[in-house]
């Protein structure tokens, strides 16, 4: 998911929320929604959807509105439906509180469990909800030590904004799994944003990431800093730099451009590959496929083309609908093609569908070899913590090796990065403080409190 929030009484907040979570689209297609207040009241709009249909009429506004939060959805827990789109918004004894969710809890349940048997209602399935409630029940004085107190309960992956009459919050998970940062814009408006892109597209200028362990609070006072969990060991996701973020994005210091190239140029070192040209699955392989040519020396081509009318195939929710999409979404030229030695570089192998889809393509194309590079490991083991890799029987890593994967897609060669080249993609953050469990199973959050992918969390 992505999560936006903008504190301004000069700025169009709800419109800039509206730009920011059209920036963000990439991280969650199914709904999008946006609450703002003038200081007193509250209004959320929510919608299943894409951001410019979701906000095709009309995006909301207030006549002094102050504050606004956004939240575009990609579902991991709870369907996708209505009732489980964001940000939830909520009325209790101290006030209005809206809040939107980035990551997957793993305790959720179970808090979930002990609320219901003391008598809260929840209105949807979604792990966030827990949050509101949490906040709604706290016996402390300031929305400040509610939500503190609320968030050392939770474990798990979030990025929160939250917002309340007079006050804009942000909040990341101690491990720091998902990216959060902060900008402002020459008029002094305060912007929360999942990734910086979010940030350009309003013209703010980057500030800072907020911590992992970290909430800050922006009111007419300014910004406030509030760590609340800071000496835990790090685990940003990997998988942010390999697919899930957007290029132009920077990561706690690390462009995610920069990455991603690395990653081919070391794919391209660990593969030897040998061919007359080199092409990507557009879009989410293309920057590591540039690196691969660069790095290798062999030509880098267009050989397939995206429909860029569709969004990300993966992101729908059902296998169903992601077969025909593939098919919808791509096709290869014949021209380029024909009659070469291939290498197709990609991102990452999930389910294994599209890749096996696209190899088919190629051959039928003309194309002589399919030598298939992927910029990240076999993905084996599911992730609690946000990403939708959470069937472990759905990943063809988890039962198939290489050359298993190898034959299904009926590749002539495949070869995957290792995960030491991967560390050394990330030159400009610490590779040991990040998380990759999906590859090695060494899960940051002890055993015993993954849920079970699948299941209600
Ligand atoms: P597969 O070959 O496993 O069917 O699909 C792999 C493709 O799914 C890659 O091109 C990758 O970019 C794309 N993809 C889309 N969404 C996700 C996601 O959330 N996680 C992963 N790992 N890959 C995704
Ligand atoms: Fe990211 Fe994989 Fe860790 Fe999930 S398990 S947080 S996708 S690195
Ligand atoms: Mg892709």
């Amino acid at each position: 998911c992505g999560v936006y929030g903008v504190y301004s009484h000069t700025e169009d907040v709800s419109g800039m929320t509206y730009l920011g979570l059209y920036a963000l689209q990439h991280r969650g297609q199914e709904s999008a929604g946006i609450a703002i207040t003038d200081g007193a009241w509250m209004d959320v709009t929510r919608g299943m959807g894409l951001v410019n249909e979701v906000f095709r009429h009309q995006v909301p506004h207030m006549e002094n509105q102050c504050i606004a939060i956004g939240h575009v959805r990609y579902s991991t827990t709870g369907s996708s439906l209505l009732a489980n789109t964001q940000p939830l918004m909520v009325n209790y004894a101290g006030g209005k509180i809206a809040l939107a969710h980035n990551g997957n809890l793993t305790n959720a349940a179970e808090i979930r469990h002990d609320l219901e048997q003391q008598g809260t209602i929840f209105q949807t399935s979604i792990d966030s909800e827990v949050f509101v409630n949490l906040i709604a029940r706290s016996r402390q004085e300031t929305i400040e030590d509610k939500v503190i107190e609320s968030l050392k309960k939770i474990k798990g992956a979030y990025c929160l904004t939250i917002m309340t009459e007079s006050k804009l919050i942000g909040a990341r998970d101690p491990q720091g799994f998902r990216p959060l940062c902060i900008g402002k814009t020459e008029e002094g408006s305060y912007i929360i944003s999942s990734e910086t892109c979010g940030l350009d597209v309003v013209g703010a200028e980057f500030i800072r990431d907020v911590l992992p362990g970290e909430m800050v609070v922006i009111d007419e006072d300014g910004i406030k800093s509030y760590p609340f969990a800071t000496e835990e060991p790090k685990a940003s996701c990997i998988f942010e730099y390999i697919y899930f973020a957007r290029p132009d994005s920077v990561i706690d210091g690390q462009s995610v451009h920069d990455a991603r190239f690395m990653m081919g140029r070391m794919l391209a070192r660990e593969s030897g590959c040998q061919g007359d040209i080199v092409i990507s699955v557009p879009d989410s392989g293309t920057t590591a496929a540039t690196g691969v040519a660069f790095e290798s020396g062999i030509p880098f081509v267009e050989g397939l083309i995206k429909n860029r009318y569709i969004g990300r195939t993966f992101i729908q929710p059902t296998q169903k609908k992601r077969d025909t999409a593939v098919k919808l979404k791509l096709n290869a030229i014949r021209s380029v093609v024909e009659g070469k030695r291939v290498i197709m570089v990609d991102d990452s192998i999930v389910r294994g569908t599209t890749s096996g889809k696209i190899v088919k393509m190629l051959r039928n194309a003309g194309a002589k070899e399919v030598h298939m590079l992927i910029s990240s490991p076999p993905i084996g083991y599911p992730c609690y913590y946000g990403i939708d890799t959470s069937v472990r029987k759905e990943l063809i890593a988890a039962t198939k090796s290489v050359e298993e994967i190898r034959e299904y897609i009926g590749a002539d060669t495949l070869h995957f990065l290792s995960i030491e080249g991967l560390k050394q993609s990330v030159s400009a953050v610490d590779p040991e403080a990040m998380c990759y469990a999906c590859f090695n199973s060494a899960y940051p959050i002890e055993d015993g409190e993954k849920p079970a992918g699948d299941s209600k969390y």
